[in-house]
């Protein structure tokens, strides 16, 4: 049971982490900190949080548990901010969708990172932004991975898996930078596939037509291209290395499949297609 909870940054991921908590009963007071006065207030008028301000460092007195939940770029300031006011025995946790990037805010914010940080990341999400988005559902069988460092304390990293699996999620613990690797290839991939098609096709000069004719196949894989941009900047920046090489190893397939295409190669285009969807039936069902 976490006594006061203190969650920075009311979006989609913070609210949605608020509101499952608060029905699973699993904490006291909510306590939500955000820029955005009009998006707290909102908070509160939803009922995700009890208590609100944009003062962080106010925020996060006295509370036992602390949710980072602000786009990976806002983390060194946030982090920097809180650092002297986390009351002792706190556990201080953030969501970020990279971690290597989000330990060396740690790092610059505390100088030594403290033993209750607990660097976390939810494998859940939506392409929607902000408070109205939040859903205490959202992490329902979804998974969580924590990347504890070697000073983490174990009591730290158990208290962050509770607060989870609270929220219906299956926590597993992954190390920093194969978190990073595997991510950039699962998600942050498809991300950047998503955009830069959707951005091709609206700078294409029969761009009216092409959305006019997109079927339910266009949609479905362009979803993730309504997420937040200065999220995705953000991630872009954070995970560079690891974005590069897997984009880098992806041309290199997408050029094959064009030069097989190109030469009218059959058996190379029906074997790329079979083993994709053979893969794609495994994994996904
Ligand atoms: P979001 O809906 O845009 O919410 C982020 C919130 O943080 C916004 O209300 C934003 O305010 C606020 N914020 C930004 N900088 C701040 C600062 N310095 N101090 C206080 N509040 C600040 O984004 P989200 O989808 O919840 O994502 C939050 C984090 O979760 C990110 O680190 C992301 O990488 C991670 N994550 C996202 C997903 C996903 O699919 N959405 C999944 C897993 C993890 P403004 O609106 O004023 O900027």
């Amino acid at each position: 049971m976490i006594k006061r909870l203190c969650i920075i940054g009311l979006g989609s991921i913070g609210g949605s982490l608020a509101r499952a908590l608060r029905s699973a009963g699993a904490c006291g007071e909510v306590v939500g900190v955000d820029r955005d006065p009009e998006q707290l207030h909102r908070a509160v008028e939803l009922g995700v949080i009890d208590r609100q301000d944009t003062d962080a460092a106010k925020a996060v007195a006295g509370a036992d548990m602390v949710v980072v939940a602000v786009p990976v770029g806002a983390m060194t300031a946030v982090f920097r901010a809180i650092a002297p006011a986390v009351s002792a025995g706190a556990v201080v946790t953030d969501v970020g969708s990279t971690k290597a990037s989000v330990v060396m805010a740690a790092n610059e914010a505390w100088r030594n990172i403290p033993e209750n940080f607990v660097p976390g990341h939810p494998i859940a999400g939506t392409e929607k932004s902000g408070i109205e988005a939040a859903n205490g559902e959202l992490f329902q069988g979804r998974r969580v991975i924590l990347t504890p460092l070697a000073q983490t304390r174990r009591t730290a990293v158990e208290r962050v898996r509770e607060m989870w699996v609270a929220a219906g999620a299956e926590v597993t613990e992954m190390e920093v930078v194969h978190h990073d690797e595997v991510l950039a290839a699962t998600s942050h991939l498809p991300h950047l596939l998503a955009f830069n098609l959707v951005d091709t096709l609206a700078n294409a000069e029969e761009q009216e037509e092409i959305f006019q004719y997109a079927a339910g196949g266009f949609r479905d894989f362009t979803r993730i291209a309504s997420s937040d941009p200065v999220m995705w900047r953000d991630i872009c920046l954070a995970n560079r290395g690891p974005i590069l090489d897997a984009l880098a190893k992806f041309s290199t397939n997408l050029a094959e499949l064009a030069k097989a295409i190109g030469q009218g190669d059959e058996e190379y285009i029906l074997t790329v297609l079979r083993r994709a969807k053979a893969a794609r039936d495994r994994f996904c069902g």
